[in-house]
């Protein structure tokens, strides 16, 4: 052993040692850009070789394993990348973190995968992307650079005409470019020190909140937010996009042409979803100081029922599923995930917290005096046999959720400490 190995950490070394300031944000901020044809060009020829390095690294990793049962991991497969822009030296227009970007990505899925066969959910091996699936690069520290305020700078393409429609704080992070349909999109991540004591709320106020499927959101208030419904509005637009690809023939014009129409109605049902979670999260935060959510599993709700079969006659028994496919599309329409994080990160800078509690036998139990008034998913009201409260079960739900934090508070304090949510990336985009 040599003497420098163990007096000096790498720098790398030190990097990971170092705790990170608890009061560490991260944002991002999502610009349109208007590249000219020739930058297009450029840039969907570098998505087509992302890809193909993407797929060329699962390759690899999934051979390896079938045939040796060696685990190829991220740092053996980006120190091949040097060779790899020897021997095609069109990997050399690449800016090389956007490279290292691509095996990151494989090794994210190859992590998620594992983690989900150990949790024994159903794992779904990583997937060979084809050309239409993948969408974005991302430049992950450097390469990038805003110029004049007009042009966002990108290493190995030149200056891309970017509309900053919105000013950014903290220091520049990552820079992701992405395309939706026919547009182009910048995704800057920026990073800086949130300083709590130099915001506080006005008010004191408290507020419950049931994120329902009738209503978007019933506050404890008794107000009800309505749901705005535009998935489901558009949706008949949608299904009639998807049948046209159907029936037009694979790899022909008009078929191409019918997925760059479904891209649009998709695109823009995203945006008023996004639209809507923002002023709705503005209004709540800018009124209310703490604001409480119930902690949902999402997902488990999501979930389809595992199918239900009579022992004797192995014939499919009902098992909600129907009942639970509608309710699962108004969840997954209403977004509600997006919504809590845009939740947490405008109450942070208002000055205000997001709590999350428990979220058990919310709706069950009696908001007036505490027994439980079982009730099944069609009962809509929630009338009380022995307090005889009456009122709307959502109503009910946002009371309940509110004593729960209320009640788990320590006497005096202002508000529970949360941890922050993350914002990275495009958790954000909706
Ligand atoms: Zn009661």
């Amino acid at each position: 052993m040599t003497g420098t190995q163990d007096s000096s950490p790498s720098k790398k070394e030190k990097k990971a040692r170092e705790p990170k300031d608890p009061n560490l944000r991260c944002k991002a901020y999502k610009f349109r850009l208007y590249p000219t044809k020739k930058q297009v060009g450029k840039l969907e020829w570098m998505l087509r070789r992302c890809k193909e390095l993407y797929n060329a690294a699962l390759q690899e990793r999934r051979d390896a394993y079938r045939m040796c049962g060696v685990s190829v991991s991220y740092r053996m497969q980006a120190d091949q990348l040097p060779a790899i822009k020897q021997l095609r030296e069109e990997y050399q227009d690449i800016h090389s973190q956007v490279l290292q970007d691509v095996l990151k990505r494989l090794d994210k899925a190859f992590a998620a995968f594992f983690r989900r066969v150990i949790n024994s959910e159903t794992p779904g091996f990583p997937r060979y992307k084809s050309g239409d699936r993948y969408h974005s690069i991302t430049y992950p520290q450097g390469g990038f650079e805003i110029l004049y305020g007009t042009r966002l700078h990108l290493s190995k393409i030149g200056h891309i005409k970017i509309k900053l429609h919105r000013a950014m704080k903290g220091k520049f992070k990552t820079c992701t470019v992405k395309r939706e349909g026919e547009q182009w999109y910048a995704i800057v991540t920026c990073e800086y020190l949130h300083d709590a004591s130099m915001t506080f709320h006005l008010s004191l106020e408290e507020v419950g909140v049931d994120l329902g499927v009738k209503v978007f959101a019933m506050l404890s208030t008794g107000e009800a937010i309505e749901n705005p419904r535009h998935a489901r509005e558009e949706e008949a637009k949608i299904a009639a996009a998807h049948r046209t690809i159907h029936r037009r023939k694979k790899g022909s014009h008009r078929r191409h042409r019918a997925k760059k129409a479904l891209a649009r109605v998709s695109r823009k049902v995203r945006n008023r979803r996004r639209d809507f979670h923002h002023k709705t999260s503005r209004k709540l935060v800018e009124q209310y100081q703490i604001i409480v959510f119930e902690d949902l599993q999402i997902k488990n709700l999501t979930a389809t029922p595992t199918p239900k079969q009579d022992e004797e006659t192995g014939a499919y028994l009902p098992n909600g599923a129907a009942a639970k496919a509608g309710l699962n599309k108004s969840i997954l329409d209403a977004g509600w995930g997006g919504f809590v994080r845009l939740c947490v990160s405008k109450a942070e800078e208002a000055g205000g917290t997001v709590v999350k509690v428990a979220p058990h036998f919310t709706t069950q139990v009696c908001s007036g005096c505490g027994v439980v008034v079982p009730k099944g998913l069609s009962v809509r009201w929630h009338s009380c046999p022995e307090c005889g409260a009456e009122l709307d079960r959502d109503h009910n739900a946002a009371r309940n959720i509110l004593h729960r934090y209320q009640q788990a508070k320590p006497i005096g304090a202002g508000s529970v400490p949360q941890k922050p949510v993350s914002l990275r990336g495009e958790e954000l985009i909706l």
